[in-house]
């Protein structure tokens, strides 16, 4: 076993205690596993170890990494969970088959103009900010639900669901908490009768926390890959 398998184990060991403490389903935890800066090499031995989806940030790292990675393409499943600007969408909608950052409408209606009609629709999520801080990326929780309705209209775009990055809390509890605060916005969304299935939450320092309140894909990268 190399050691991003070992590590990989390591991981699903901690979705399935994490899945157990709660009575849920380890089947109902996607693991995404977050590449940024580290090597295309670092995916493929991740992938021979059976990992399919990555995670990428920067957007031009992601795409350089995806080419790398031709041979493997329609084995991968490639996300881009940053920022996401304006006159990046177009090699995104070109390369990823998700987006987890979809946080203003112009965004989603650029991706949904320039996403290839060769290729499955792409798989998008809102990034929520529960934290309520200003300068923070994600649609204002109050304002979740109309853009999920403006964003579920689109051609080319399957809504999945919500993603956020709560702020580092002190104690199990809280974390938790500003994780359920995402978990409502889905739900409302999902009342709203809008069909989403995907909860995007939590990285390796909060995994545990994300799961208990309801985590559908956690986006881990230090606890596979190593120290950034
Ligand atoms: C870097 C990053 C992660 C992974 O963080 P780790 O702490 O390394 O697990 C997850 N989500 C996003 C949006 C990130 O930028």
């Amino acid at each position: 076993m190399t050691m991003i398998g070992d590590k990989l184990q390591q991981v699903q060991a901690r979705i399935v205690t994490a899945c157990t403490a709660v009575g849920r389903d380890p089947a109902s935890v996607h693991l995404l596993a977050v590449s940024k800066t580290f090597p295309a090499e670092a995916v493929r031995e991740a992938h021979a170890a059976g990992q399919k989806a990555f995670g990428e940030n920067y957007v031009q790292e992601g795409v350089a990494k995806i080419e790398a990675l031709a041979d493997l393409r329609g084995q991968l499943e490639w996300h881009c969970i940053g920022p996401l600007q304006s006159n990046k969408t177009r090699v995104v909608a070109e390369h990823f088959d998700w987006v987890h950052s979809i946080d203003r409408l112009k965004i989603a209606e650029r991706l949904a103009e320039q996403r290839p009609a060769d290729l499955p629709p792409l798989q998008v999520c809102l990034q929520v900010n529960v934290d309520g801080g200003a300068n923070k990326s994600g649609v204002a929780v109050g304002e979740a639900l109309a853009l999920a309705r403006a964003v579920a209209a689109l051609p080319r775009l399957r809504l999945r669901g919500v993603m956020a990055i709560p702020e580092p809390a002190p104690v199990f509890a809280a974390q938790r908490a500003l994780f359920l605060l995402a978990g409502a916005v889905f739900e409302q969304i999902r009342a709203a009768g809008i069909e989403v299935d995907t909860l995007s939450l939590g990285m390796s320092g909060d995994l545990e926390a994300a799961v208990a309140a309801g985590s559908t894909m956690v986006r881990i990268g230090s606890a596979i890959f190593g120290q950034r």
